[in-house]
């Protein structure tokens, strides 16, 4: 078999972590696969490497600051590979660079184009383990670039889909995708499979499990992918194409307070309207999602819309000087807010999941500002402050029957 095993952070974030990684690559290795490993940044490396850019330059370039933050995994991959020399395996480590993993240009948050595998292949085939830097890549002008925080995980599915590998598991400090978060439900249940199009959703909503970028890819190739913790042998999670039919109504409840209502006021009620507001933000790059129109009154009417939180000074300024040209009266901007949803293939055959989830609110006394849905998912935005008692609520309403 061919094993694309990827440890984040935590996993390697020091001496006898590093080891314990180590062996448990080797264990594979001694019974005859391959093995390909992926790491990221030691513990909070990367953090650090950026509080370091800032201290020399605020807004440092985007070039240099992945030319820096590349450091972080090209450190843990060394020692990763040094390790293994102690422990008597051959091994070798490879950056992105020297495996030729290519980019699209955009640093910061680039995307994988082409891997070439003849190098990765070529050290397999001479018995050893590969040990690859993850989140980063290489573009068309032979710049690093880097694929946006949490990147390894895409790292390592690019891999699997490039060397056809047999399975690609993803380690982290949790074992495996809960129902929801276990640290604010208490009672969440780990699953045993989840459907791509279901985690893409939770990764999308927050859940930081893992990268959405790393499901996108799994979805695309059909790469089978497992979700298990570094700490012990259980099972994990396996996230597919699809699974058992009879299971679960919905797989699980996410909160995401990076978020933030932004209502612009008394615009003109005519065309166009609309159309000038998110041409404005959509060519600045400003993601929007849950838009809401009110019902005109008076010729006029409200565009009220959420954005990430990190957005907010950017949309306000963009919104106020071009408060004429999209005819608002003016912006409101309400950043105590939190969107929690839930996600489930089974809502595809099932209707009533919203009337039960907003029964559940509803029972628990916590409004409602707005709602959304996809053939998946039902998102509501609430007061940030009922997020952890709107997660249960709606968690125990669920997956108590
Ligand atoms: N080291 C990078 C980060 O902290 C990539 C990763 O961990 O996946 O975001
Ligand atoms: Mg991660």
């Amino acid at each position: 078999m061919l094993i694309v095993k990827k440890f984040g952070g935590s996993s390697v974030a020091d001496k006898e972590k590093i080891y314990r990684v180590a062996e448990r690559c080797i264990e594979d290795y001694r019974q005859g696969h391959d093995v390909v490993v992926v790491l990221s940044a030691m513990g909070k490396t990367t953090d650090q490497l950026i509080a370091l850019a800032k201290n020399i330059n605020p807004n440092p370039s985007k070039r240099e600051l992945d030319m820096l933050l590349a450091t972080g995994e090209q450190t843990s991959v060394a020692l990763m590979s040094m390790a293994m020399g102690a422990l008597g395996v051959p091994s070798v480590s490879l950056n992105a660079f020297q495996v030729a993993m290519h980019t699209s240009s955009a640093y910061g948050n680039s995307r994988f184009k082409r891997i070439d595998s003849q190098r990765i292949r070529h050290e397999l085939d001479s018995r050893k383990i590969v040990i690859i830097t993850g989140f980063q890549g290489v573009n068309k002008y032979e710049d690093v670039t880097t694929l946006g925080r949490g990147g390894s995980d895409t790292t390592a599915v690019a891999l699997a889909a490039a060397l056809k590998a047999d399975v690609c598991e993803i380690f982290t400090d949790v074992e495996g995708i809960y129902t929801a978060d276990p640290r604010v439900v208490p009672n969440a249940r780990k699953l045993k499979e989840i459907t791509y199009d279901e985690m893409l959703e939770l990764a999308t909503l927050g859940a930081k499990v893992l990268h959405n970028r790393s499901v996108e890819l799994a979805k695309k190739y059909g790469v089978q992918l497992v979700v298990r913790s570094s700490l012990n042998t259980a099972e994990g999670t396996i996230v597919k194409e699809e699974v058992d039919v009879e299971s679960m109504l919905i797989s699980g409840v996410a909160a995401d307070k990076n978020t933030a209502c932004i209502a612009v006021i008394g615009v003109k009620d005519i065309p166009g309207t609309a159309f000038k507001i998110f041409e404005l933000l959509g060519k600045k790059n400003l993601n929007v999602d849950n838009i809401i129109q009110s019902i005109g009154r008076e010729g006029t009417k409200d565009i009220s819309f959420t954005i990430a939180r990190d957005d907010v000074r950017d949309v306000v300024s963009l919104l106020e000087e071009n408060k004429n040209r999209i005819t608002a009266q003016r912006i409101e901007v309400d950043e105590t807010v939190a969107k929690v949803s839930v996600v489930g293939a089974g809502m595809l055959s099932n209707p009533g999941v919203a009337a039960k989830m907003f029964e559940a609110l509803y029972s628990a006394g916590i409004n409602i500002r707005m709602i959304a849905t996809s053939e998946i998912r039902i998102t509501v935005l609430l007061d940030e402050a009922d997020a952890e008692k709107a997660m249960r609520v709606v968690h125990d309403q669920f997956m108590e029957d």
